[in-house]
Protein backbone atom coordinates (compact mmCIF):
# COMPACT_ATOMS: atom_id res chain seq x y z
CA UNK A 1 0.00 0.00 0.00
CA UNK A 2 1.15 3.54 -0.43
CA UNK A 3 1.53 5.57 2.29
CA UNK A 4 3.00 8.66 1.17
CA UNK A 5 3.29 10.57 -1.92
CA UNK A 6 4.80 14.11 -3.08
CA UNK A 7 3.35 15.65 -6.27
CA UNK A 8 5.58 18.36 -8.03
CA UNK A 9 7.17 19.75 -4.68
CA UNK A 10 8.72 22.85 -4.05
CA UNK A 11 10.44 23.73 -1.20
CA UNK A 12 11.90 27.59 -1.03
CA UNK A 13 12.67 29.20 2.15
CA UNK A 14 12.75 32.57 2.70
CA UNK A 15 16.23 33.84 2.77
CA UNK A 16 17.56 31.46 0.14
CA UNK A 17 17.85 31.64 -3.97
CA UNK A 18 17.85 28.45 -5.29
CA UNK A 19 14.65 26.47 -3.96
CA UNK A 20 16.03 23.46 -1.48
CA UNK A 21 14.00 21.00 -3.28
CA UNK A 22 12.18 21.60 -6.83
CA UNK A 23 9.84 19.41 -8.39
CA UNK A 24 9.94 16.49 -6.74
CA UNK A 25 7.58 13.80 -7.32
CA UNK A 26 8.18 10.57 -5.47
CA UNK A 27 5.50 7.72 -3.67
CA UNK A 28 6.58 5.81 -1.02
CA UNK A 29 5.14 2.49 -0.16
CA UNK A 30 4.54 0.01 3.00
CA UNK A 31 7.65 -2.08 3.29
CA UNK A 32 10.57 -0.35 1.34
CA UNK A 33 13.90 0.35 2.82
CA UNK A 34 14.61 3.57 1.01
CA UNK A 35 18.44 5.48 1.19
CA UNK A 36 18.41 8.90 0.59
CA UNK A 37 21.97 10.03 -0.99
CA UNK A 38 23.41 13.62 -1.60
CA UNK A 39 25.86 15.61 -0.81
CA UNK A 40 25.43 18.40 2.22
CA UNK A 41 22.85 20.87 1.26
CA UNK A 42 21.29 18.49 -1.52
CA UNK A 43 18.24 18.99 0.19
CA UNK A 44 17.83 15.37 2.52
CA UNK A 45 16.64 16.49 5.71
CA UNK A 46 14.13 19.12 3.82
CA UNK A 47 12.77 16.61 2.07
CA UNK A 48 12.32 14.01 5.45
CA UNK A 49 11.17 17.35 7.09
CA UNK A 50 8.62 17.81 4.48
CA UNK A 51 7.39 14.36 4.53
CA UNK A 52 6.53 14.08 8.37
CA UNK A 53 4.73 17.65 7.75
CA UNK A 54 6.87 20.08 9.93
CA UNK A 55 8.11 21.56 6.28
CA UNK A 56 4.98 22.83 4.72
CA UNK A 57 6.07 22.72 0.38
CA UNK A 58 5.79 26.24 -0.92
CA UNK A 59 4.38 24.64 -3.89
CA UNK A 60 2.47 21.06 -4.61
CA UNK A 61 1.28 18.82 -2.18
CA UNK A 62 2.36 15.85 0.09
CA UNK A 63 -0.42 13.28 0.99
CA UNK A 64 -0.40 10.57 3.63
CA UNK A 65 -2.71 7.44 2.62
CA UNK A 66 -5.28 9.64 0.90
CA UNK A 67 -5.35 13.06 2.65
CA UNK A 68 -3.31 15.85 1.79
CA UNK A 69 -1.47 17.00 4.38
CA UNK A 70 -2.11 20.60 3.67
CA UNK A 71 -5.56 19.57 4.70
CA UNK A 72 -4.84 19.13 7.93
CA UNK A 73 -5.03 21.07 10.98
CA UNK A 74 -2.21 21.09 14.02
CA UNK A 75 -3.75 18.70 15.95
CA UNK A 76 -4.25 16.37 12.95
CA UNK A 77 -0.83 16.65 11.71
CA UNK A 78 0.33 15.68 15.14
CA UNK A 79 -1.89 12.64 15.09
CA UNK A 80 0.14 12.32 12.13
CA UNK A 81 3.60 12.71 13.07
CA UNK A 82 2.72 10.13 15.95
CA UNK A 83 2.93 7.67 13.22
CA UNK A 84 5.75 8.33 12.28
CA UNK A 85 9.04 7.57 14.04
CA UNK A 86 11.93 9.55 13.74
CA UNK A 87 15.62 9.12 14.43
CA UNK A 88 18.56 11.56 14.57
CA UNK A 89 21.96 12.35 14.09
CA UNK A 90 22.68 13.65 17.52
CA UNK A 91 20.51 10.63 18.67
CA UNK A 92 18.03 13.50 20.52
CA UNK A 93 18.08 12.03 24.32
CA UNK A 94 17.90 13.30 27.30
CA UNK A 95 21.35 12.68 28.99
CA UNK A 96 20.58 12.31 32.04
CA UNK A 97 17.81 10.26 31.94
CA UNK A 98 17.87 6.26 31.96
CA UNK A 99 17.24 3.74 29.22
CA UNK A 100 13.67 3.11 30.23
CA UNK A 101 13.14 6.96 31.25
CA UNK A 102 14.38 7.82 27.27
CA UNK A 103 12.41 5.41 25.64
CA UNK A 104 9.02 6.11 27.64
CA UNK A 105 9.57 9.58 26.22
CA UNK A 106 8.19 7.92 23.06
CA UNK A 107 4.79 8.07 24.25
CA UNK A 108 4.30 12.01 25.29
CA UNK A 109 2.89 12.29 21.75
CA UNK A 110 -0.22 10.42 23.34
CA UNK A 111 0.28 12.38 27.26
CA UNK A 112 1.78 15.34 29.03
CA UNK A 113 5.20 15.81 29.73
CA UNK A 114 4.25 15.96 33.93
CA UNK A 115 3.11 12.60 33.62
CA UNK A 116 6.61 11.31 32.73
CA UNK A 117 7.58 10.00 35.88
CA UNK A 118 7.97 5.99 35.81
CA UNK A 119 5.24 5.98 37.96
CA UNK A 120 2.82 7.17 35.63
CA UNK A 121 2.83 4.58 33.12
CA UNK A 122 0.73 1.57 32.88
CA UNK A 123 2.13 -1.54 33.59
CA UNK A 124 1.07 -2.20 29.62
CA UNK A 125 3.50 0.65 28.65
CA UNK A 126 6.38 -0.38 30.60
CA UNK A 127 6.39 -3.81 29.52
CA UNK A 128 6.14 -2.64 25.48
CA UNK A 129 8.72 -0.65 26.62
CA UNK A 130 10.75 -3.19 27.94
CA UNK A 131 10.40 -5.42 24.55
CA UNK A 132 11.42 -2.38 22.17
CA UNK A 133 14.50 -2.17 24.84
CA UNK A 134 15.33 -5.83 24.46
CA UNK A 135 14.32 -5.73 20.82
CA UNK A 136 17.38 -3.14 20.17
CA UNK A 137 19.82 -5.47 22.25
CA UNK A 138 19.92 -2.76 25.96
CA UNK A 139 18.44 -5.19 28.05
CA UNK A 140 21.37 -5.16 30.50
CA UNK A 141 21.13 -1.46 30.08
CA UNK A 142 17.87 -0.33 31.03
CA UNK A 143 18.46 1.49 34.59
CA UNK A 144 22.09 2.94 32.80
CA UNK A 145 22.20 6.81 32.74
CA UNK A 146 22.23 7.45 28.33
CA UNK A 147 25.13 9.90 29.02
CA UNK A 148 27.11 6.48 30.08
CA UNK A 149 26.01 4.64 26.58
CA UNK A 150 28.45 4.44 23.55
CA UNK A 151 27.21 6.22 20.65
CA UNK A 152 25.87 3.09 18.84
CA UNK A 153 23.54 1.96 22.30
CA UNK A 154 22.42 6.10 22.56
CA UNK A 155 21.42 5.42 18.82
CA UNK A 156 19.34 1.70 19.93
CA UNK A 157 18.13 3.99 22.42
CA UNK A 158 16.82 6.35 19.79
CA UNK A 159 15.15 3.70 18.35
CA UNK A 160 13.59 1.29 20.96
CA UNK A 161 12.13 5.14 21.51
CA UNK A 162 11.17 5.64 17.79
CA UNK A 163 9.42 1.73 17.65
CA UNK A 164 7.20 2.18 21.00
CA UNK A 165 4.85 4.58 19.14
CA UNK A 166 4.28 1.64 16.69
CA UNK A 167 5.06 3.66 13.56
CA UNK A 168 3.73 3.33 10.12
CA UNK A 169 7.08 5.24 8.68
CA UNK A 170 10.24 5.60 10.42
CA UNK A 171 12.26 8.32 9.10
CA UNK A 172 16.33 8.71 9.93
CA UNK A 173 17.96 12.42 9.33
CA UNK A 174 21.84 11.12 8.83
CA UNK A 175 21.11 8.14 12.11
CA UNK A 176 24.88 6.60 11.49
CA UNK A 177 27.00 10.19 11.03
CA UNK A 178 28.41 10.65 14.03
CA UNK A 179 28.93 7.04 14.28
CA UNK A 180 32.15 4.81 13.43
CA UNK A 181 32.00 2.40 10.65
CA UNK A 182 31.14 -0.58 12.18
CA UNK A 183 29.20 0.81 14.39
CA UNK A 184 27.00 2.36 11.52
CA UNK A 185 27.17 -1.36 10.07
CA UNK A 186 25.32 -2.66 13.20
CA UNK A 187 22.59 0.29 13.46
CA UNK A 188 21.76 -0.53 9.56
CA UNK A 189 21.58 -4.19 10.49
CA UNK A 190 18.83 -3.59 13.19
CA UNK A 191 17.24 -0.72 11.40
CA UNK A 192 16.61 -3.71 8.78
CA UNK A 193 15.69 -6.68 10.48
CA UNK A 194 13.09 -3.97 12.33
CA UNK A 195 12.03 -2.84 8.72
CA UNK A 196 11.76 -6.75 7.96
CA UNK A 197 9.94 -7.73 10.82
CA UNK A 198 7.04 -4.98 11.11
CA UNK A 199 6.75 -4.28 7.34
CA UNK A 200 8.05 -1.18 8.42
CA UNK A 201 8.82 2.01 5.78
CA UNK A 202 12.29 3.18 6.33
CA UNK A 203 13.59 6.14 4.98
CA UNK A 204 17.51 6.97 5.82
CA UNK A 205 19.16 10.27 5.11
CA UNK A 206 22.84 8.73 4.20
CA UNK A 207 26.09 9.62 4.00
CA UNK A 208 28.26 6.62 2.95
CA UNK A 209 27.05 5.33 -0.74
CA UNK A 210 28.54 1.48 0.47
CA UNK A 211 25.97 1.57 3.61
CA UNK A 212 22.99 2.23 1.26
CA UNK A 213 24.24 -0.43 -1.04
CA UNK A 214 24.62 -3.03 1.05
CA UNK A 215 20.95 -2.17 3.10
CA UNK A 216 18.91 -0.19 0.18
CA UNK A 217 15.40 -1.92 -1.48
CA UNK A 218 15.59 1.34 -3.07
CA UNK A 219 18.06 4.20 -3.33
CA UNK A 220 17.12 7.32 -4.00
CA UNK A 221 19.70 10.52 -5.05
CA UNK A 222 19.37 14.15 -4.60
CA UNK A 223 21.52 17.03 -5.73
CA UNK A 224 21.01 20.64 -5.77
CA UNK A 225 16.82 19.48 -4.74
CA UNK A 226 16.19 17.74 -7.27
CA UNK A 227 15.77 13.80 -8.10
CA UNK A 228 18.83 12.18 -9.87
CA UNK A 229 18.55 8.49 -9.21
CA UNK A 230 15.43 6.80 -8.20
CA UNK A 231 16.55 2.54 -8.47
CA UNK A 232 17.85 -0.07 -7.44
CA UNK A 233 20.72 0.24 -5.73
CA UNK A 234 22.65 -2.41 -7.79
CA UNK A 235 22.02 0.35 -10.83
CA UNK A 236 23.33 3.28 -8.84
CA UNK A 237 26.56 4.69 -9.80
CA UNK A 238 28.54 6.88 -7.50
CA UNK A 239 29.17 9.31 -10.33
CA UNK A 240 25.11 9.97 -10.12
P1 LIG B 1 20.95 18.25 3.39
O1 LIG B 1 20.12 17.62 4.46
O2 LIG B 1 21.05 17.41 2.15
O3 LIG B 1 22.28 18.70 3.87
P2 LIG B 1 19.18 20.52 3.69
O4 LIG B 1 17.79 20.07 3.42
O5 LIG B 1 19.59 20.66 5.10
O6 LIG B 1 20.19 19.58 2.90
O7 LIG B 1 19.42 21.91 2.99
C1 LIG B 1 19.07 22.18 1.62
C2 LIG B 1 19.31 23.66 1.33
O8 LIG B 1 18.37 24.45 2.07
C3 LIG B 1 20.69 24.16 1.74
O9 LIG B 1 21.10 25.12 0.81
C4 LIG B 1 20.44 24.78 3.09
O10 LIG B 1 21.38 25.81 3.34
C5 LIG B 1 19.04 25.32 2.95
N1 LIG B 1 18.29 25.32 4.24
C6 LIG B 1 18.04 24.24 5.00
N2 LIG B 1 17.29 24.56 6.07
C7 LIG B 1 17.04 25.89 5.97
C8 LIG B 1 16.32 26.83 6.75
N3 LIG B 1 15.66 26.47 7.86
N4 LIG B 1 16.30 28.11 6.32
C9 LIG B 1 16.92 28.48 5.20
N5 LIG B 1 17.62 27.66 4.41
C10 LIG B 1 17.68 26.38 4.78
P1 LIG C 1 26.74 -1.21 20.15
O1 LIG C 1 26.72 -2.01 21.40
O2 LIG C 1 25.47 -0.48 19.97
O3 LIG C 1 27.20 -1.94 18.95
P2 LIG C 1 29.34 0.04 20.08
O4 LIG C 1 29.66 -0.71 18.83
O5 LIG C 1 29.69 1.47 20.16
O6 LIG C 1 27.76 -0.01 20.41
O7 LIG C 1 30.01 -0.72 21.30
C1 LIG C 1 30.48 -2.04 21.21
C2 LIG C 1 30.61 -2.56 22.61
O8 LIG C 1 31.58 -1.82 23.34
C3 LIG C 1 29.31 -2.48 23.35
O9 LIG C 1 28.98 -3.72 23.92
C4 LIG C 1 29.51 -1.40 24.39
O10 LIG C 1 28.99 -1.84 25.64
C5 LIG C 1 31.00 -1.22 24.50
N1 LIG C 1 31.32 0.20 24.51
C6 LIG C 1 31.78 0.94 23.48
N2 LIG C 1 32.00 2.19 23.83
C7 LIG C 1 31.66 2.28 25.12
C8 LIG C 1 31.64 3.35 26.07
N3 LIG C 1 32.03 4.59 25.77
N4 LIG C 1 31.22 3.07 27.32
C9 LIG C 1 30.84 1.84 27.63
N5 LIG C 1 30.84 0.80 26.81
C10 LIG C 1 31.24 1.01 25.56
Amino acid sequence: AKLIQLYNVQVHYKESERPALSEINLSFQQGEFVCILGQSGAGKSTLLRTINGLQLPSNGEVFWHDTSLHQKNEEQLRKVRREMGMIFQHFNLIPRLTVLQNVLTGLFGYRSSFKSLIGWFTKQELEEAANVIDAVGLTEQIYRRVEKLSGGQKQRVGIARSILQKPKLLLGDEPVSSLDPGTANQIFKLLWELHETHNLLTILNVHDVQLAKKYASRIIALKEGRVVFDGKPADFLEED
